[in-house]
C-alpha cells in the first residue's frame, strides 16, 4: 500500500511561493517523500507575486511554517526580506529555499549544490579541475558559484550574446574576486574557443534551454570536442536523455543527466528543513521513470 501523510494539528508545513506554480510537482514529490519518510510535513504551493511577497514571507513567520522554496519571479525578490543568507546564496543573489530556524528566515540556494552533489554521486572527480559551462542564467550561475566555492580550480562560461551579457561578465568578475577562482565569459558563438575550453577540462555542462523541447534535436557542444576524461552534465530533465547526453554515453563518458540535479536539490531542501534524507530512489522512480 501506498504511504499517505496524516495530517494532524502537529503537522509541520512546507510550501512552494512563485507564480505560476500550478504544475510544478515540487507538492506531490515532497509529500510523497515525507509520506514514505513517516514524517509529519506537508507541502504546498501558494501563487505569490513579487508585490505580495513580503506578507506572503511574514506569514512563514507567523504561522509556524518549517520552511519553503522559492521559484520565480520570487527568487531575487525575495532576499530583503531574510534575515540570514547562506554564503552560496548571498553569491549568487537568488534563494529557492527557505529555512525557519526559531525566529530566523536563512535563505539557502541548493540549485548548485544539488548539482554539484549529483556529480559526486556519479563519481565525477571536480576538485582541482577546470569546468566549462555553457549557459549563464538562473540554473548556470547557481552552478558556476557553487562550483567556485566547491574547489574547481578555473570556469570557463559560454552564453549567447543576449541582453544579460554585460551584466553577466559583471557578475562573473565580481565571483572571481570574491572567491579567487578565474571564471571568464565568452560568447557561445566562438566555437574554437569553446573547443579549447573543453579540451582543457574535467567537465563540460550544459546549463541552457537547448536540449529541451522545442531544441530537443540541439546540443551546444560538437561532438569532436567530446574527450576521454571527460564528464558531461546536463542541467535539463526533460527529455531525460537529451542529444548530449546520449552523444556522451556513446563515447563511453560518465554522463550525469538532469533529473539527479532535480533530485539533489529537492533532497537538500527536505534535509534543511526535515533533518532527514529524502529517499531519492523512491522518487524517482515514482515520478521520473
Ligand atoms: P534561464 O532562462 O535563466 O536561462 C536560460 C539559458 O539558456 C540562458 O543562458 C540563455 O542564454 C540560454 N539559451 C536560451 N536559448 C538558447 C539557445 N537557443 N541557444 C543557446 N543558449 C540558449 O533558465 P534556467 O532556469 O537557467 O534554465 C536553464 C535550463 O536548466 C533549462 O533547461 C531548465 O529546465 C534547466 N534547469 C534544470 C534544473 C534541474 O534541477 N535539473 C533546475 C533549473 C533549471
Amino acid at each position: 500500500m501506498e504511504p499517505t501523510l496524516n495530517i494532524s494539528g502537529h503537522t509541520k508545513m512546507v510550501c512552494l511561493i512563485g507564480s505560476p506554480v500550478e504544475h510544478s510537482m515540487s507538492p506531490a514529490m515532497h509529500n510523497a517523500a515525507f509520506a514514505k519518510l513517516g514524517v509529519d510535513y506537508c507541502y504546498l504551493a501558494f501563487d505569490v507575486q513579487p508585490e505580495q511577497l513580503e506578507t506572503a514571507i511574514k506569514g512563514l513567520r507567523e504561522l509556524g511554517f518549517a520552511g519553503a522554496n522559492v521559484t520565480m519571479p520570487c527568487k531575487t525578490h525575495v532576499l530583503q526580506y531574510l534575515d540570514e543568507l547562506t554564503p552560496a546564496a548571498e553569491l549568487m543573489g537568488a534563494v529557492n529555499t527557505i529555512e525557519v530556524k526559531g525566529d530566523k528566515l536563512i535563505g539557502h540556494n541548493t540549485d548548485g549544490a544539488g548539482f554539484m552533489r549529483n556529480l559526486d554521486n556519479h563519481g565525477v572527480d571536480y576538485k582541482g579541475k577546470k569546468i566549462t559551462i555553457n549557459g549563464a542564467g538562473g540554473a548556470g550561475s547557481a552552478i558556476f558559484t557553487q562550483a567556485a566555492l566547491d574547489g574547481v580550480t578555473a570556469i570557463d562560461v559560454f552564453n549567447i550574446k543576449d541582453d544579460f551579457f554585460d551584466s553577466t561578465a559583471e557578475r562573473v568578475k565580481v565571483l572571481s574576486e570574491k572567491t579567487g577562482v578565474p571564471v571568464t565569459l565568452y560568447d557561445l558563438a566562438d566555437r574554437e574557443q569553446l573547443r579549447k575550453s573543453v579540451s582543457e577540462s574535467a567537465v563540460f555542462i550544459n546549463a541552457t534551454r537547448v536540449g529541451m523541447p522545442p531544441l530537443e534535436d540541439e546540443c551546444t557542444l560538437d561532438e569532436d570536442m567530446l574527450h576521454d576524461g571527460l564528464a558531461v552534465a546536463d542541467t535539463v530533465y526533460e527529455p531525460r536523455e537529451t542529444k548530449l547526453i546520449k552523444m556522451a554515453k556513446a563515447h563511453g563518458l560518465i554522463t550525469c543527466p538532469g533529473v539527479g540535479m532535480l533530485l539533489c536539490q529537492a533532497a537538500l531542501g527536505e534535509e534543511i528543513w526535515t533533518g532527514q534524507a529524502m529517499p531519492i530512489d523512491y522518487i524517482e522512480e515514482k515520478f521520473y521513470k
